[in-house]
């Protein structure tokens, strides 16, 4: 099976010392992509790299100069998954500068800079993949999460618009938005066996997706099959926002 194989393509992920972010990273290693990871702390990423025999480069995304060094550290990238950590819930009358300015840096500006940083190589090569990880919010959002749905709509249409101008370059712009999966995040968010059950039920497939079910998207898109898919979308959430 020849299919999907990455072999000589270089990505870089960020946030990607757990959770979706990892999953995707070692998805794609295991496609033979070579992969850096990045994500804030040294010792979580170290170990998560060592797992899949990735490199890392400790990144706190929301800054640019950390941005920029990731760049830097993962030389010609291929592939770029673009994440970090959520923003935190709050009442939308009740965010504040404060929280407004850290999301827009966090979950929006990562996403410009890091593109900023990998897109001139990949239009000179004629290869390029760009996918961000966003949120099942942008399809319905969610009333204690104001921060995360206004900024992840701004990702996701900030890459339909980058595609319009590089599609011709050989460089695909995604965004993959995961509805309910199970991290650890989410485990300690719905600790509630009653609550977490609740959820699922509000699920139409009546239960949480499993990280590897969110990269499987990720490593798609990643593909040379997936060279005609630009400026999509692409929501797994096992129905919740249908
Ligand atoms: P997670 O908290 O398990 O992992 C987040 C990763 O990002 C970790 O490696 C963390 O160290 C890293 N990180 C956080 N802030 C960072 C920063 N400023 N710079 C660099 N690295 C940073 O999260 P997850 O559940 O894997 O979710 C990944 C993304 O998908 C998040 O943005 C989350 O909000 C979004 N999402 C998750 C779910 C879900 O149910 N898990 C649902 C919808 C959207």
């Amino acid at each position: 099976m020849t299919m999907f194989r990455l072999d000589g393509k270089h990505a870089l992920v960020t946030g990607a010392s757990r959770g979706i972010g990892f999953e995707a990273a070692r998805q794609l290693r295991e496609l033979g992509a070579e992969v850096t990871i990045a994500a804030r702390r040294p010792e979580e990423l170290r170990a998560a790299a060592e797992r899949i025999g990735a490199r890392w480069v400790p990144a706190d995304v929301s800054r640019l100069v950390d941005v920029q060094r990731a760049v830097d550290a993962a030389g010609d990238v291929d592939i770029l998954v673009s994440n970090a950590g959520g923003p935190p819930p709050g009442l939308p009358s009740q965010v504040d500068e404060e929280a407004w300015a850290t999301g827009f840096e966090t979950t929006f500006m990562s996403t410009v800079r890091l593109v900023d940083g990998v897109l001139a190589g990949m239009r000179e090569r004629g290869w390029g993949r760009i996918i961000a990880i966003t949120s099942l919010t942008v399809r319905r959002p969610a009333l204690n999460l104001p921060v995360s749905n206004a900024m992840r709509a701004a990702v996701t249409n900030h890459l339909r618009t980058l595609s319009l101008e590089v599609a011709a370059d050989g460089v695909t712009c995604n965004a993959v938005a995961p509805g309910y999966t199970a991290t650890e995040r989410l485990k300690r968010l719905h600790s509630d066996a009653a609550e977490a059950r609740r959820v699922q039920e509000s699920i139409p497939a009546r239960r949480f997706g499993a990280p590897a079910e969110v990269a499987a998207a990720i490593a798609f898109l990643a593909s040379n099959e997936a060279a005609y898919i630009t400026g999509q979308e692409i929501v797994v959430d096992g129905g919740f926002t249908i």
